[in-house]
């Protein structure tokens, strides 16, 4: 495994002891021994690949842990990113571990994703782990790129300080309706900003990843009451968006910078001038 730098952040690869214990967490959620099974995913998340069969998968190691690390080392390289990389909780660690090829090509999976390493046991027996908060785990193939990595290490930080709290926010596109939760929407964002420090092209919304420019951006969000509701929310309480609203003042792109401007587009077209925050919980 790997460290990257003074940040809290371990790439592990561990694939093949994943996929070795995979059944045994499988036959353990079917036994109902939730315990047992998240002590053993725990521990799979946190091994190495190196002490298997002799040392036999060194170069896949050195391969995989040494291209995330460039990935990281790109993010860091952007003033963004460092800041994310930053932010997260140093009482915490963010394992990186391997999602494979062949994972990325099953249907709906090509996608990376994050979840805390000792997550909340669903009290109704389902497979969610997405509850939680301290370290965690991203599944990552480098394939996705630096700004898949980036987007999750925004979910990594919310949870490193115990504030990852999804709600659902719903929007509309020229394409259709969709709903997606808060934590998707900053991720979003703040991917977005990424983009656009390295003056690389951005896209309009987390579902349809459309290339658009700013202001078509802005637009679309000027026309969503729900989506302006989320911002405002995380401008009044997410560190990292207040944060970016007042550093990246030369980023072209920088919805949260940009808030005012855009709400008052919004209420140029609405009924009522009453725009409030996004309703989220305290949470535990
Ligand atoms: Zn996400």
């Amino acid at each position: 495994m790997t460290k990257f730098g003074a940040y809290p952040i371990v790439v592990n690869y561990n694939l093949h002891t994943r996929l070795r214990y995979q059944h045994d967490e499988d036959d353990l959620h079917r036994a109902g021994r939730y315990e047992d099974e998240k002590q053993l995913d725990i521990k799979v998340n946190t091994s190495s690949d190196s002490t298997r069969e002799n040392g036999l998968f060194g170069q896949e190691i050195k391969e995989y842990e040494q291209t995330v690390s460039n990935c990281l080392r790109k993010i860091e390289g952007n003033a963004v990113g460092r800041m994310v990389m930053g932010l997260i909780n140093k009482d915490t660690t963010v394992w990186i571990v391997p999602k494979s090829d062949e994972e990325l090509k099953v249907k709906d999976q090509y996608n990376a994703m994050t979840w805390p390493l000792n997550y909340d046991i669903q009290k109704d027996g389902s497979i969610g782990r997405g509850a939680g908060a301290g370290d965690t785990v991203i599944l990552f193939n480098p394939k996705l790129g630096d700004d898949t990595l980036l987007h999750e290490l925004v979910h990594a930080y919310r949870y490193s300080y115990n504030k990852f709290r999804p709600v659902n926010v719903y929007y509309n596109t020229d394409v259709g309706a969709f709903t997606i939760t808060s934590e998707e929407v900053l991720a979003h964002q703040i991917e977005n900003i990424y983009m656009s420090q390295a003056k690389r092209p951005l896209t309009l919304d987390y579902m349809t990843q459309a290339p658009t420019e700013k202001k078509g951006i802005y637009d679309f969000l000027s026309n969503n009451y729900f989506l302006l509701q989320a911002l405002k929310y995380f401008l009044r309480h997410e560190y990292l968006a207040m944060l970016a609203a007042h550093t990246f003042m030369s980023t072209e792109y920088n919805p949260f910078r940009d808030y005012e401007a855009i709400e008052t587009e919004y209420v140029k077209g609405a009924f009522s001038s009453d725009l409030p925050e996004l309703s989220v919980p305290l949470g535990r």
